[in-house]
């Protein structure tokens, strides 16, 4: 690759000054590696348990163990993980919907909730069969302008309306301008939520958090978080799925929806698919450390090209998400064009802007990944529109994300030149 002694000096300042940031990321996959192989030497985990099965499904005794793995990983009672979970929406939509019941109230404190969930909730859209649609109402809190929760607000609000069953918070920034929330902070809302309603459910959208930090929300209180497995915690292995984890009869709830009422837990062919979810969540502490520092090294990088980048390169972090502030459309272009040609997949592939559903703007997108839409592999995401800003995360491994963030640069300096 011709990358220019300009971009090579910069790239080669910008990763010596992440060096600490780098050997923070190593130690926190260092811990979660550890807690990850406790789980499978405490379950005893054999060769047997990755093998599958097929029709109903009955007795699978990979399935169950593969459960009470991630139960030790994330800090729970119990846990449904689950190749035929769709996405990270319909873990989540699985839990809302088997938590809550007629007259009840969903109240958000982290603000709006990601734009997949709306029609779930009702939100926007009818006739789909929204939570609003069976009688759950919704209320929200948005966050304090530096991003923290409210919880005078949130306490306030469960002390004068007795149906609210379950308190939501989203970890992640998403595709957001918000801060991501960290352990503390999450701990500190269940706190506040529980010194005023003991027996309210807390539940949090764990998406892209998983394994950054060394804790999980159920560490510190949290009833209930789910997830994606083409995200975190599937460690770029597994194929496709989610996961649910929390209190044990909240996860019985779970599985009541996801498969019928009364069976629950018992049913369900894993197919191919155990092997891959085990193998995945065995990578998944330093893919998400690859993950992590790909975006701080971005950070580090972009800032000193003279983009604004959101965290900065030293900042704490709770997700895998890097937010660049790129001026203008055709940096966008050039950025999202640059990531893809340095990608393992469809690097020869030039990707163009389009009007996706649920979206103001046409949106481009680089996404050459192994896994069709995996976003722990690396990926971007750009809204044309004002304020200009994408969204990258994942890196299998630094190195490949190292070179795709370098590839970004150098697109976004040639087109600079050209302005
Ligand atoms: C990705 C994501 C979701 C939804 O997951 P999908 O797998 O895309 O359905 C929900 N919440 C957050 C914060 C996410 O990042």
């Amino acid at each position: 690759m011709n990358f220019s002694p300009a971009l090579l000096t910069l790239a080669q300042n910008a990763e010596a000054k992440c060096t600490p940031q780098f050997a923070k990321a190593d130690q926190i996959a260092e811990v979660n590696t550890f807690r990850v192989l406790a789980a499978f030497r405490q379950n005893n985990i054999s060769e047997s348990h990755l093998l599958g099965t097929t029709g109903y499904g009955y007795g699978d005794r990979g399935r169950d163990a593969l459960d009470a793995v991630y139960a030790h990983v994330f800090g729970a009672e119990d846990a449904l993980v689950r190749h035929n979970f769709v996405s990270g929406t319909h873990s989540l939509l699985t839990a809302l919907f088997a938590v809550l019941r007629p007259g009840d109230v969903m109240l958000s404190v982290t603000g709006k909730p990601y734009d997949t969930l709306e029609e779930g909730i009702g939100i926007r859209g009818t006739n789909v069969g929204s939570l609003k649609e069976f009688g759950v109402g919704y209320r929200q809190i948005d966050l304090l302008a530096d991003g923290a929760p409210d919880l005078p607000a949130i306490q306030a609000a469960l002390q004068s309306d007795p149906h609210i069953k379950l308190v939501y918070l989203q970890r992640s920034r998403g595709y957001s301008l918000r801060p991501s929330l960290d352990i503390d902070a999450i701990g500190r809302v269940t706190a506040a939520a529980k010194a005023v309603s003991p027996h309210v459910v807390v539940m949090v959208d764990n998406c892209y958090g998983e394994l950054v930090e060394t804790r999980e929300p159920c560490h510190v209180g949290v009833d209930l978080v789910a997830g994606s497995l083409i995200k975190n915690p599937g460690g770029g292995i597994a194929q496709t799925g989610g996961y649910i984890a929390g209190k044990k009869h909240l996860i019985e709830q779970c599985a009541f929806r996801l498969t019928c009422p009364g069976m629950g837990k018992e049913v369900g062919a894993t197919l191919h698919e155990l092997r891959p979810m085990y193998m995945g969540l065995f990578f998944a502490p330093t893919v998400v450390a690859a993950a992590v520092k790909t975006a701080v090294f971005a950070a580090a990088l972009l800032e000193d090209m003279g983009l604004a980048v959101s965290p900065k390169w030293d900042a704490p972090r709770s997700d895998i998400i890097e937010t660049i502030f790129l001026e203008s459309d055709a940096r966008m272009i050039a950025f999202c064009k640059g990531i893809q040609s340095g990608s393992p997949i469809d690097a020869h592939v030039s990707p163009e802007p389009w009007d996706m559903p649920g979206y103001d703007a046409p949106v481009i997108m680089a996404a050459g990944a192994f896994t069709m839409g995996a976003s722990i592999e690396l990926s971007a995401d750009a809204p044309l529109r004002p304020p200009y800003a994408a969204w990258m995360q994942g890196g299998l491994t630094y190195p490949a994300g190292k070179y795709g963030v370098m590839c970004a640069a150098a697109a976004i300096a040639s087109e600079s030149h050209l302005s």
